[in-house]
């Protein structure tokens, strides 16, 4: 194996005096570190912050997620999207508990058959948690590993993937020799690699100047840093458009819960359908087909918009009074604003209803 001991000793060192100081690096505790690990996934460290907050003071262990209703879990959940990463919190936490009888297991393989945990969170827990020299490779680690080594090629791409991994490996097991004292050096060496690609090693803008490992940077010293690492294909992206239906009755709204087996499965919704994201479309029929009244006169309430994965959504409301409260359909229901607020709610719906409150 190579050596990597003098790029990994100045990495540990500056890791040292750089760490952000955040909620979770004041933990060993591997609940609470899978739990932030999850909540990082797609999502930005200012954003996660409040949240895991939040979750540990409700949740603070695994039998205390594995006994909670979903519509607690999902309320604590929204708004930080990709709702399956909260359902799989509480199935790897039912897991915890029915198999490992509530004690988080040690060994990386037991911490990857845990449901929604993959090969990098698993290798997260085992080397912040547990200082096991596991390696991790995220989007910021593939990065800074891409421009380290100058390694050529769609870091996605299989063998470039794998040979990103093996680099890691390489990277935390020097750690683990090096270290003195070593009980957190896996820890620290990982953390470190987060942390450079987060702050310094950014996307379009590294900060190669003040890099703390710019003498070991094959990628600095060949001026290659702007074209590695390779650039991914991008899938295209494309419109879509839902009429949604606010229907009123009685300072009463109609919403339904969606699918379990759905997008956003368990959270609530105004009624909508999906039409033509470029062609005329019609609120009335959309109220007819969707509340099984006639002649419906739906006012325009706006519009939101979001992208999510390879869609950009356009998501426009149409707010419709109602002489007399019709007979909710598939998992509807009729509620007060005040409870609406308590229930979980799709975080565009959410922003819909805050522009109801506000008309
Ligand atoms: Fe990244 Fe520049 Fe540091 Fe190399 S020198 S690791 S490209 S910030």
């Amino acid at each position: 194996m190579p050596t990597h001991a003098a790029p990994v000793r100045t990495l540990l060192e500056w890791f040292a005096a750089h760490a952000r100081d955040l909620p979770w690096r004041r933990t060993r505790d591997p609940w609470a570190v899978l739990v932030s690990e999850v909540m990082l996934q797609q999502t930005q460290v200012k954003t996660v912050i409040p949240y895991w907050e939040c979750w540990m003071r409700r949740f603070p262990d695994a039998a205390s997620l594995a006994t909670a209703g979903e519509a607690e879990v999902l309320k604590l959940w929204e708004g930080l999207g990709y709702y399956r990463r909260a359902r799989n919190l509480q199935a790897a936490a039912c897991a915890l508990v029915t198999e490992h009888g509530g004690r988080f297991p040690r060994n990386l393989d037991a911490i990857l058959a845990l449901p929604g945990v993959g090969r990098y969170t698993a290798g997260a827990v085992a080397s912040i948690a547990f200082n096991q020299p596991a390696p991790i490779l995220d989007g910021n680690v593939m990065r800074v590993l891409a421009r380290l080594f100058a390694v050529d090629g769609d870091p996605a791409a299989r063998e470039v993937n794998a040979r990103l991994w093996r680099l890691a490996g390489e990277l935390v097991v020097t750690a683990a020799r090096i270290e003195r004292p070593r009980e957190r050096a896996c820890s620290a060496l990982n953390q470190a690699l987060m942390e450079l690609g987060a702050t310094v090693c950014t996307p379009r803008t590294p900060a190669c100047p003040t890099c703390p490992v710019r003498r070991h940077c094959a990628a600095h010293r060949t001026g290659r840093v702007a074209e590695l690492p390779a650039p991914r294909a991008r899938p295209a992206t494309s419109a879509r458009r839902f009429l949604v239906i606010a229907a009123e009755h009685a300072e009463r709204w109609l919403v339904r819960r969606r699918p379990a087996a759905e997008v956003n499965g368990g959270f609530w919704e105004f009624p909508n359908v999906e039409v033509l994201s470029d062609g005329d479309a019609d609120p009335a029929a959309a109220a007819s087909r969707l509340l099984g009244v006639r002649h419906a006169a739906p006012e325009r309430l706006g519009e939101v918009r979001h992208a999510i994965t390879r869609y950009r959504v356009t998501q426009e409301a149409w707010r419709v009074r109602l002489p007399r409260a019709v007979k909710p359909r598939d998992g509807g229901a009729w509620h007060t604003l005040a409870e609406l607020h308590a229930l979980p709610m799709v975080t565009a719906h959410r922003r819909l209803l805050k522009r109801l409150e506000a008309a």
